[in-house]
């Protein structure tokens, strides 16, 4: 039988951080009831009334930025810091969505080019009703956040999964919402662990599913969802590629390497995992990233790793790396659950799962390649397609590279900022998942086209 309640820990003490309710599927179906009533009175409510209670709802969770960002560090070990980046970022989302919903999602008139005919078309995107997010541990106010402010400014209500790893923060995001709207359960949260998920993913009441997680468990939320052909948006794990370039600035891109492979301990779906430079280059990038690589370490500048599971994944690719490469840094004595110190292997063998799977650590492969030809071809090998970098001062060079890149998003001279800007779409291609979240495709995610066409 499943337990009634379970516990939130702290990855780095092991202390218990809360008690939350492992909610069976009958919880979750009388949630998802309340949420068809409340979908009903938000959607009646209009466009101009969400706005403003989005906005302030905003201003909420800006209020309460300093003991969310505590929260989101305790459930996941992350440092303060970075959990204040975290929630900033997904206040700019919810504001984006808030101001944007009307103007992307509004009746507009449409040219019928119809010649004799006299005839007039509009279209509009209407809400889909209840909503249902699921969502993971690694950034658990962002990501969810990505999906759950777009839905509601289309005018949908919300029941959010939030990770077992991460309950509390979800439960805190609800209750927050209630001071902005307390007439309805427009947002709920629901706790517990895959089975409670899967109740609301199973749920012919829901009309989207907003799934963040494994490509594993999309799989499964897919296969749940395809009984009532509820369309489901999945963001899936990733495993990024880092292209340097004959004329990149080694400097900045060692530092944004590091950042983008280090930050969150690696635990970012689009983290750099694997490197590719080009030969002319290859020594003076490496000893740029060598020198920084030496003064960073787990538990000072990022924190421990949060799912225990996930260490003995790391462990394994780092000791098959390792064999078959030439280790720069790190090693299996990096490892000490639950911190990780940074890992660099060279010349790892396209085909071994350092380089095929997501490790989702602060890994990295790297590999000299002849050209940048070459570092795109290696780059696109990858069954995921998520996000990447490009890193060359010849604009249309890195603007043709990031163009031909197999990804959903690809940064040029930076790392994953096209995830702080909330009008562009965000989303993968492959095992990555499909469908977008964030900008007027986020918006649209969460609505249903309407056309309506009038003969005068
Ligand atoms: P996970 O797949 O283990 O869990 C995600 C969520 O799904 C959790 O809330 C979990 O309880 C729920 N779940 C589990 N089984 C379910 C089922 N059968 N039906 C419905 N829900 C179920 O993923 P995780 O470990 O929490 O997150 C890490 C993964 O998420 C990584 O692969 C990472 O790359 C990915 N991720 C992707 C993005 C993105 O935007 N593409 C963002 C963040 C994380």
């Amino acid at each position: 039988m499943a337990t009634l309640t379970f516990d939130s820990l702290n990855p780095a003490t092991g202390e218990t951080v809360g008690t939350h309710p492992n909610q069976a599927p009958e919880a979750v179906r009388q949630a998802v009831g309340r949420a068809e009533e409340a979908a009903r009175w938000w959607a009646a409510i209009g466009a101009a009334e969400r706005r403003r209670r989005l906005l302030d709802y905003k201003a909420v969770v800006t209020r309460e930025l300093r003991a969310l960002a505590r929260l989101v560090h305790e459930e996941t070990g992350k440092p303060v810091g970075d959990a204040t980046l975290e929630l900033v970022l997904a206040i700019t989302h919810l504001d984006w969505a808030a101001r944007n919903a009307a103007k992307v999602l509004g009746r507009r008139r449409v040219a019928t080019g119809m010649i004799g005919l006299n005839l007039t078309a509009t279209l509009e995107y209407l809400p889909l009703g209840v909503v249902g997010v699921i969502g993971p541990w690694n950034y658990p106010v962002f990501t969810p956040m990505g999906s759950i402010a777009y839905a509601l400014a289309a005018g949908n209500a919300v029941v959010f999964k939030p990770s077992e790893l991460t309950p509390g923060i979800g439960v805190r995001l609800a209750e927050l919402f209630e001071e902005s709207v307390p007439e309805h359960p427009v947002l709920q949260t629901v706790t517990g662990l895959g089975e409670t998920g899967a109740a609301l993913a199973a749920d012919p009441r829901v009309k989207k599913v907003a799934f963040t997680g494994s490509t594993a468990t999309a799989k499964r939320v897919m296969a749940a969802c395809a009984e009532n052909l509820t369309p489901i948006v999945a963001e899936c794990g990733g495993k990024d590629a880092f292209i340097v370039d004959a004329d990149a600035d080694l400097r900045a891109a060692a530092d944004a390497c590091l950042w983008g492979a280090m930050s969150n301990a690696g635990q970012t779906c689009v983290g750099v995992e694997r490197v590719y430079v080009v030969d002319a280059v290859y020594d003076g990038f490496m000893r740029e990233l060598s020198e920084r690589v030496a003064n960073v370490r787990a538990g000072e500048h990022y924190g421990p790793i949060t799912m225990p599971g996930q260490v003995d994944i790391i462990k394994r690719h780092i000791d098959d790396a390792a064999k078959s490469g030439r280790l720069v840094a790190g090693g299996t004595g990096a490892v000490r659950a639950p911190y990780v110190d940074p890992v660099i292997v060279e010349d790892v063998p396209e085909d071994s799962p350092a380089v095929r799977e997501e490790t989702f650590g602060p890994t990295i492969t790297v590999r000299r390649t002849r050209d940048a030809h070459e570092a795109l071809e290696l780059a696109n090998t990858s069954a995921y397609g998520l996000g990447g970098t490009v890193f060359s001062r010849n604009a249309r060079r890195a603007t043709e590279l990031a163009r031909s890149m197999r990804t959903g998003m690809t940064a040029i001279n930076s790392v994953i900022t096209f995830a702080g800007v909330p009008a562009l779409p965000f989303g993968g291609l492959g095992d990555s998942g499909f469908g977008r979240i964030h900008g007027a495709d986020g918006l649209r995610e969460f609505a249903r086209p309407k056309a309506i066409s009038r003969q005068r």
